[in-house]
């Protein structure tokens, strides 16, 4: 027998570390006032009201906003001196998970607006150091890639899987069980001390079931766990069928493992040197992945569940949210999901194909600006919270097709090595524009 909720978990405290302050429309009104980009603007909207530029933007209190007819609202124009700040809220800290240029620049054109925002978020986290040398190194998968059934409703169908372990953090966490629905792509997850049937069936009812219901289907890969008696008695008793796939990968579980993906790379960015402290950041690391588009959908799981875009803390009045009506919401949310069926099953199409090709190759040019791959990792430390990327070198030669000799300078000192092309890849400087003032 499993029983639903043993002692309180002591789970380390949640950090919710929000850098910045909510931005008002009042306060970007004043800077607008002094940014020449939005005045040149205001000027022409006045000037020549008919003219096509003037006609994208809309004026009220004296504050500039876009049209957005995708989007079909206004959104503030952002002037330059907010810009970075809203970078790095959208991209850095904790809430916003370190995401890939697609999600981010997403995140950011859905609530505000400047011209070159784009070029600007594509520069910005192209060229963050912390994705640089911590995003996971491309590996070949094998197996083979079945076709899955998607439900139309949310949570009728989920993939359990569990991470770990990591390292044992303070509070005595070492792993991490992960539910995903397979409709929405809504994530669930939390830090468990122990990868036992228990913890997961027990995470399944809190975290899953009172959440948003039983689900019909439970899939996961052959794990011990899943197969053990305790967590097969404890689905039937709960009328979830099992469905355990016969291949570690891709099929049903490759969604999970994306997942995984996610969380190890975003969890090595806000863990501390020693990895302790990483349950701190869980919920909101889940929180960036469940509030940012997917690309196999081009549509968040927070949508996918609830109809609409989470506010997101530094959003306060700035941005112009239309209130949707209830019928409005219900609506956006079945063609949401019924698009997205399509999109998955299109998706998993494509993904059966490229499954197979091979790597493309990679070339680097003399005085190039590198990072380098390595492997090792100091002792007591998990892998799976581990940077795989030290940059920079320069590379000074090339020998043969794939070989280079790159060389750093720290502390004045030459260090030279020569590395395959496999264990390269470029790097990428931010530019004065987007660095920090000193
Ligand atoms: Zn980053």
């Amino acid at each position: 027998m499993f029983r639903v909720g043993k002692e309180e978990d002591d789970e380390d405290e949640a950090v919710l570390d929000i850098p910045i302050k909510a931005v008002t429309v009042s306060a970007i009104g004043e800077m607008q006032k002094k940014d020449p980009e939005i005045l040149r603007i205001k000027q022409d909207m006045l000037e020549n009201p008919e003219d096509h530029n003037a006609k994208k933007f809309h004026l009220r209190s004296d504050v500039v906003y876009y049209k957005d007819k995708q989007l079909q609202k206004d959104i503030i124009y952002v002037p330059i001196a907010m810009r970075l700040e809203i970078l790095r809220f959208c991209h850095d800290i904790p809430l916003s998970g370190h995401l890939g240029f697609t999600k981010t620049y997403h995140k950011i054109k859905t609530r505000f607006y400047w011209k070159s925002m784009r070029k600007d978020t594509y520069h910005f986290v192209s060229s963050c150091d912390d994705c640089q040398s911590r995003k996971i190194p491309r590996m070949r998968k094998q197996g083979f890639m079945q076709l899955q059934e998607i439900p139309g409703e949310a949570f009728a169908k989920v993939i359990i899987d569990v991470l770990g372990p990591l390292t044992r953090s303070a509070s005595g966490h070492s792993y991490i069980v992960n539910c995903m629905c397979a409709t929405t792509k809504y994530m669930e997850a939390k830090a468990i001390r122990h990868a036992d049937a228990e913890s997961v069936a027990e995470f399944l009812v809190n975290s899953v079931i009172l959440r948003h219901g039983t689900p019909r289907i439970i899939a996961s890969d052959r794990g011990t766990i899943f197969l053990s008696d305790m967590f097969t008695k404890a689905m039937e008793l709960l009328g979830i069928s099992q469905q355990i796939s016969t291949f570690n990968h891709p099929g049903t579980v490759g969604l999970v493992e994306k997942s995984h993906d996610y969380l190890h790379v975003a969890l090595t960015m806000y863990t501390d040197a020693n990895q302790k402290n990483w349950p701190q950041h869980l919920q909101a690391l889940v929180f960036a992945y469940n509030s940012s588009i997917q690309l196999s959908t081009f549509y968040s799981p927070h949508f996918l569940l609830y109809g609409r875009e989470p506010i997101l803390p530094i959003e306060a009045d700035a941005t112009l949210t239309n209130h949707l009506s209830l019928q409005e919401i219900i609506n956006n949310m079945n063609l949401a999901r019924s698009i997205t069926r399509e999109r998955l099953m299109i998706r998993q199409k494509q993904y059966a194909k490229y499954f197979n090709q091979n790597k493309r190759p990679v070339s680097f040019k003399i005085g190039n600006e590198v990072m380098v791959r390595k492997d090792k990792r100091k002792k007591g430390l998990s892998s799976k919270l581990f940077r795989y990327w030290y940059e920079p070198y320069t590379i000074i030669d090339q020998i043969g097709d794939v070989n280079f000799v790159i060389e750093s300078v720290r502390r004045g000192k030459s260090y030279k090595e020569t590395v395959h092309s496999d264990k390269l890849k470029t790097y990428i400087q931010r530019t004065e524009e987007f660095n920090e003032p000193a």
